[in-house]
């Protein structure tokens, strides 16, 4: 996520506060991450098998709305912490509020169920922008090493995400922790909860490690000592972030379909609005609502890996290693571990190439590029499971190739928003992208109710439409460049 994954690594020694939100964000993305990796597993698990029921659809749109929610409500996180409690308190409360939602998944039963998501949403929605907007400000604004220290957090990010899954898919899917259990006396069908609590506990560790340490915060993240916030200004951020998520939510309803037409026409009308206007800020600003809708479309089918991505796994690979059937939620690790892996690749190219490293547009152009070519190797991963359960390997080629997409457009996309946005609303702008990345989370649960397990060329064209997708968006990206270029006006 953070902006400066492209830029060089310097070798200064960091800040002493670094480290410690390296742990502490490590650990948060642990929780998120393990607990993504088995929830589509355990809503389409049948009853007996201590699973919610749903139906493929019904938990495809569960899961765009609940991650749609997380991302959403990092806009009124970031304006609270602003305003009002700090980044520090922020991350405190918010902490605790999503330890308290793993811990209610972990519960059983339906209402915890509910409680657990709302509390998560809510949690990482105080959390995730308040603490980057920390480690932001361990660096005065030319620090040399700030690109350097993002990069760092974003690291122990991917640390926690490809840790996660290999954790939380042992105890919510292995034969063998299910055997322990029921040795025990336990019952075996409750194998998801110790998968959910243990993404309680990964947050527990998160908190207490931000607890021990809180002396190295010191004046970070301090609540504004003016309260200068208007009632109006607070009314109309809650008013827009709730009117747009209930908006959002309801357009599941059968005949209220067409309110999904949102998720294009308000960025679509934000670019009307600023390209119309002649000065520089307003020219900038819809260069970022169209990354906006590039970003969007990317996540729309990045996210299938914890949807119709993982479904594949579950139920269409041959994940018999060594006569171990694997957890599927492990595939989700591949996407972390290619971060860490490609990540640094990336820095050293962008380096060497310098001024002439293609442009932001041309970045984004090549991740929508990289994304319709991971769908397309899923065409024949589809079809191949006509005859024999797919090998492992066409997810491996997936996972990589989307990944490098991700390290195009993720960490490029946040750097260019705060290079793009006018200095009095880089926090606004921010809030914009994780817009886009809730856009796109909502989209990938329409999505993926198209997914179809016991049809293989049904699945093979539905594959081959996320390519199509990410390949028109690619070309449109291309045509776009040139105007994108004098929209942003001397950034690139
Ligand atoms: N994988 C990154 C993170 O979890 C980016 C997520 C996003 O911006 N959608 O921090």
């Amino acid at each position: 996520m953070p902006g400066g994954i492209q830029l060089q690594i310097s070798g200064a020694a960091q800040p002493a506060g670094l480290s410690t939100l390296f742990f502490v964000e490590l650990w948060e993305r642990f929780s998120y991450y393990g607990m993504r990796a088995i929830l589509v597993f355990f809503m389409v698990a049948p009853v007996a098998e201590g699973g919610l029921g749903f139906s493929t659809v019904q938990a495809a749109l569960f899961y765009g709305n609940y991650t749609m929610a997380v991302y959403l409500l990092a806009l009124p996180g970031g304006f609270i912490a602003d305003r009002f409690i700090g980044a520090r308190n922020a991350v405190l409360i918010g902490g605790v509020i999503i330890a308290l939602g793993h811990f209610a998944l972990a519960a059983g039963g339906m209402p915890a169920f509910y409680a657990g998501v709302v509390l998560v949403s809510l949690g990482t929605g105080l959390f995730k922008p308040s603490i980057s907007a920390m480690v932001g400000e361990l660096y005065e604004a030319d620090d040399p090493r700030r690109d350097a220290g993002f990069t760092y957090f974003y690291m122990g990010v991917n640390i926690g995400g490809l840790l996660a899954p290999l954790v939380t898919g042992f105890l919510a899917q292995s034969a063998a922790f299910k055997g322990w259990l029921a040795s025990l006396g336990f019952d075996p069908a409750t194998t998801w909860h110790w998968g959910f609590a243990a993404a309680g506990v990964g947050m527990t560790i998160a908190l207490g490690i931000f607890m021990a340490r809180t002396s190295k915060f010191a004046g970070l993240g301090d609540a504004p000592s003016v309260r200068a916030t208007g009632w109006l200004e607070v009314t109309a951020m809650f008013v827009a972030t709730a009117g747009l998520l209930a908006l959002l939510l309801v357009s599941d309803q059968p005949g209220l379909e067409w309110l999904r037409y949102l998720l294009i026409i308000v960025p679509l009308a934000a670019i009307a609005f600023f390209s119309r206007r002649e000065d520089l800020e307003a020219g900038r600003i819809a260069a970022i609502f169209v990354f906006f809708v590039a970003a969007m479309v990317f996540w729309s089918a990045f996210e299938q890996a914890g949807l119709s991505i993982a479904l594949f796994s579950d139920r269409l690979t041959d994940n018999v290693l060594f006569g171990w059937a694997i957890p599927s939620a492990w595939y989700q690790s591949l996407n972390p571990m290619f971060v860490i892996l490609l990540g640094p690749l990336f820095i050293v190219l962008w380096t060497a190439l310098g001024v002439r490293q293609p442009t932001t547009p041309v970045k984004f152009a090549m991740a929508l590029g990289l994304l319709a070519a991971s769908f397309l190797v899923m065409v024949p991963a589809a079809l191949s499971t006509a005859a024999v359960p797919a090998s492992p390997l066409w997810l491996v080629v997936y996972f990589l190739l989307i990944t490098m997409g991700e390290l195009c457009l993720s960490p490029v996309g946040l750097s260019a928003m705060t290079k793009l946005a006018p200095p009095r609303l880089v926090g606004l702008m921010l809030g914009v992208w994780f817009l886009a990345a809730a856009f796109g989370n909502k989209l990938a649960g329409v999505f993926g109710t198209g997914f179809t397990s016991d049809d293989p060329a049904g699945l093979a064209s539905y594959f081959a439409s996320f390519a199509a997708f990410g390949g028109a968006a690619a070309l449109a990206m291309l045509a776009l460049t040139p105007w994108l270029k004098r929209q942003m006006a001397g950034v690139r």
